[in-house]
């Protein structure tokens, strides 16, 4: 399987890494879009969220809440936008499922 953030994962390709437990990783993406820009991913292997399914419910709140947890160690002033693209033509690149957690800037509305 050709899954880039697995390589991350295994420390094959090194990472910035925010925060590691048994079940997810979070690190500095390589080519950050705000003045803080991390990445959230679950370690099992979910290409997309999409083809996440309800036996995922657990993993998926918890990335949520240890976003949440990142935001406030990172001291962001509960201040941050989080977002995850589904699919190529939503903007997704990496088909491993994953969360972008960016913070230190405005953001505009309706994202581009
Ligand atoms: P997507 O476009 O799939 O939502 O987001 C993929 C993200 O992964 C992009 O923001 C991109 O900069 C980041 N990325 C791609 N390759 C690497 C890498 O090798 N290391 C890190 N840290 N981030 C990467």
């Amino acid at each position: 399987m050709d899954d880039l953030f697995l390589k991350i994962i295994d420390k094959e390709i090194p990472a910035n890494i925010i925060f590691e437990d048994e079940d997810i990783l979070a690190f500095e993406d390589i080519n950050p879009q705000a003045p803080t820009h991390i990445l959230i991913i679950p370690k099992k292997h979910i290409a997309k969220l999409s083809d996440a399914d309800i036996s995922d419910q657990k993993l998926l709140g918890h990335m949520l809440i240890k976003a949440n947890e990142i935001a406030a160690n990172l001291k962001l002033d509960n201040t941050f936008r989080l977002v995850i693209n589904n699919g190529a033509n939503a903007g997704q690149s990496v088909f491993h499922l994953h969360m972008h957690l960016l913070s230190g800037r405005s953001f505009s509305w309706p994202p581009g």
